[in-house]
């Protein structure tokens, strides 16, 4: 052990403590690999920032078996990915799809406190004050819901949103 731990801003607790968890999924981002015989396979890109990324997702039984991207870009579209597949991983395609929705919200959306059910995902819930990062953010969950949508188009268990270019 060597040094000491920086010291966090008194008063900033919450934003200090959200920022440290980006900061560590942007360094170590969790399932940053392929999946080779992967369901769907996804790019996006925002050019605003110049973040791409490919999303991998492996489908089984109607739930997410398997999760994984790779790309490259800020600190926020890598740790929003990295957080997103955490989050996903082993959820049924309409859970998936539930909480693309609330964490959509979530980001695009004024509020005071993150809705309880997103979990560790309140990390992202400050972005929608900053609106240049919000393409950043919602990257990976617009590649998530076009994956997932693709496959809902083949077992027609999905209602068509009426957006086929999953552009906003
Ligand atoms: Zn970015």
């Amino acid at each position: 052990m060597s040094g000491v731990a920086p010291a966090v801003a008194v008063g900033d607790g919450i934003t200090s403590l959200y920022q440290e968890v980006i900061i560590d999924h942007a360094r170590s981002p969790r399932n940053f690999r392929d999946i080779e015989d992967a369901s769907r396979r996804v790019e996006v890109v925002n050019p605003l920032c110049g973040d791409q990324l490919t999303l991998y997702i492996q489908l089984a039984d109607g739930g997410v078996a398997d999760i994984a991207f790779e790309g490259d870009g800020c600190s926020i579209s890598q740790a929003s990915a990295s957080l997103m597949t955490m989050a996903v991983k082993g959820l049924r395609q309409e859970e998936a799809l539930g909480l693309f929705s609330r964490v959509h919200t979530m980001l695009t959306t004024e509020g005071d406190a993150p809705p309880a059910e997103v979990g560790k995902l309140a990390v992202l819930s400050g972005v929608w004050q900053y609106p240049m990062r919000v393409k950043c953010a919602t990257l990976a969950w617009q590649a998530l819901r076009s994956a997932l949508e693709d496959s809902a188009l083949e077992d027609s268990a999905l209602e068509d949103t009426g957006n086929p270019n999953g552009m906003e």
